[in-house]
């Protein structure tokens, strides 16, 4: 049953990829450092894009997230950054959603989603939205970014391993850029390296699901080979329990 299910999975995602990555519905969740980088970047693409963060700018923002300013201190962050993106007068089209992604709202938020570009600071949310698109099968790129560190995996439903296969429901990150202020040049790399398994992915094909952390305090680069857990209750079983779990609601670190 899984052998043929995980055929259909793959035959879509290459008929996916064959059509063109102009129109692609993108949605960006978490307009932090890494979210804001992606965002100025895709703009300059024609696909469809979806910038969503229910976030203030504050003062301390402005190092590590360079498309505010201290006019912006106060303001929403979604609206901010689609401002900046419609200064580009790019192709683009782009809309905002001022929301935090939960359990009770992702399914409106990322419905018409076909690519999902993770750049939120919660563990919870990253695990939902890995539930959403393993379920919806959309694919989609964590990035992460914290302190000193910073982690990327792409997952593809059905072909490469999702996040609950590495960490079967237990966070490997015991720390929180709220605990520990990112280092400023950190969002860069770490969002840079997730739009290129994006855009490799979409472009020419290509799976790579493993998973990169990076210590900058040592300047290392680890890549850690991430198989498909066979008894992955999200990805193989398909139990979603914190779509299911009302507790997430807002935003919660943890
Ligand atoms: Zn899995």
């Amino acid at each position: 049953m899984h052998i043929r299910k995980n055929l259909y999975l793959a035959l879509f995602h290459i008929l996916e990829v064959k059509n063109s990555f102009e129109q692609t519905s993108v949605s960006i969740v978490g307009m932090g450092g890494n979210g804001q980088l992606a965002s100025m970047i895709l703009s300059a693409y024609d696909v469809n894009l979806t910038i969503i963060d229910g976030d203030t700018v504050e003062e301390n923002n402005i190092r590590r997230q360079p498309l505010f300013t201290r006019n912006d201190v106060g303001r929403k962050k979604s609206e901010v950054v689609f401002e900046k993106i419609m200064n580009r007068n790019s192709p683009t089209k782009v809309n905002y959603m001022d929301e935090y992604v939960d359990s009770a709202n992702i399914g409106r938020i990322l419905k018409d989603s076909r690519f999902i570009f993770d750049a939120t600071d919660s563990f919870l949310t990253r695990e939902l939205i890995n539930e959403y698109a393993c379920k919806e099968n959309i694919p989609w790129i964590m990035t992460n970014s914290y302190g000193d560190f910073g982690e990327v995996k792409l997952t593809v439903p059905g072909i490469t391993s999702c996040l609950n296969c590495l960490t079967n429901g237990k966070n490997m990150i015991p720390l929180n850029c709220h605990w520990e202020n990112v280092s400023p040049p950190v969002p860069s790399v770490i969002s840079g390296l997730g739009l290129k398994l994006f855009l490799d992915f979409k472009e020419n094909g290509k799976l790579n699901g493993d998973m990169y952390f990076f210590d900058f305090s040592q300047y290392n680069i680890t890549r850690i080979g991430a198989n498909r857990a066979r008894n992955c209750r999200v990805c193989v079983d398909g139990i979603y329990e914190k779509i299911n779990d009302g507790k997430i609601i807002g935003r919660q670190l943890y």
